[in-house]
């Protein structure tokens, strides 16, 4: 008897549920992200300022890069005015949090989509692709990943290199930092023997520095694209993002801004 009661009580709990989360009234639901941006007529873009040249502070103190315009772009689409983009600087480590809180409405920061990501945020279809590779100093010893053994090597909190060292290198150790810059002074003043992450944003040290150098091997494909916070709120909003970068693409905007950012 008691163990009726208990699938009783506990098929009205999912009835009660289902109900609730097809029909719940408005105030219930997760606003949709398109309309409260149509709204503000602001679209709030996480960003990385620590990315050359995808995302970064440029003379002028103002945000600048790839992903800049690109945001740009995406609110001239959206909210009809590319002056529409208020940027949220957000790192590798926590713009998956600031966009599924809504302290962002969207992301773009050389973000690679995966499975695992896929689970917290959606995704716009890719605007571009990156590899992972090594950056070393000039004359280093070092010159494909299987020398990394033993040695100290920087990643990013919170990028997927991070994550495939695991794979790649069990026994490197494997030192994290919080920015490029940082990983990149350690990398200079000897305290790690290379750093691993994309090949895009890792050749602007080496365009910039010629005491550092890019090896050309590649360990992963990277495609990156725009996330926002997951579920029904978003569906209006990938429509018009993916939209955006499917014209931007037919348009040759993409390889325009590819170009206009030195990356081939
Ligand atoms: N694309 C890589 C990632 O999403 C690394 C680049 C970065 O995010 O800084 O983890």
């Amino acid at each position: 008897m008691k163990h009726l009661a208990f699938v009783l009580v506990l098929i009205f709990a999912v009835l009660a549920g289902t109900y609730f989360l097809l029909f719940a009234p408005e105030k219930y639901q997760q606003p949709d992200l398109y309309d409260k941006i149509m709204h503000s007529g602001v679209i709030k873009v996480g960003i990385n300022i620590d990315s050359k040249p995808y995302g970064f502070i440029d003379k002028n103190g103002e945000i600048s890069g790839y992903d800049a315009d690109l945001a740009r772009y995406i609110a001239h689409y959206i909210v009809k005015s590319p002056n529409a983009v208020k940027f949220v600087p957000v790192t590798p480590a926590n713009r998956m949090l600031k966009a599924s809180t809504g302290e962002v409405d969207i992301v773009i920061a050389t973000m690679t989509i995966t499975p695992q990501r896929q689970e917290i945020l959606d995704f716009s279809i890719p605007y571009d692709t990156a590899g992972q590779a090594l950056l070393v100093r000039n004359g280093s010893r070092i010159t494909s990943i299987n020398d990394l053994a033993g040695q100290n090597v920087g990643v990013i909190f919170g990028t997927t290199a991070e994550r495939n060292m695991q794979n790649l290198v069990p026994s490197a150790n494997v030192l994290g930092f919080k920015t490029y810059h940082e990983a990149y002074e350690a990398l200079k003043n000897g305290a790690i023997n290379a750093i691993t992450s994309d090949d895009t944003i890792l050749s602007g040290f080496a365009l910039e520095d010629k005491s550092v150098k890019l090896l050309p091997k590649r360990y992963s494909r990277e495609p990156y694209g725009i996330g926002f916070k997951k579920g029904r709120c978003s569906a209006k909003l990938k429509q018009n993002i993916d939209f955006a970068i499917t014209d931007l693409r037919q348009k040759n905007v993409i390889t325009r801004l590819r170009h206009k950012w030195g990356l081939g």
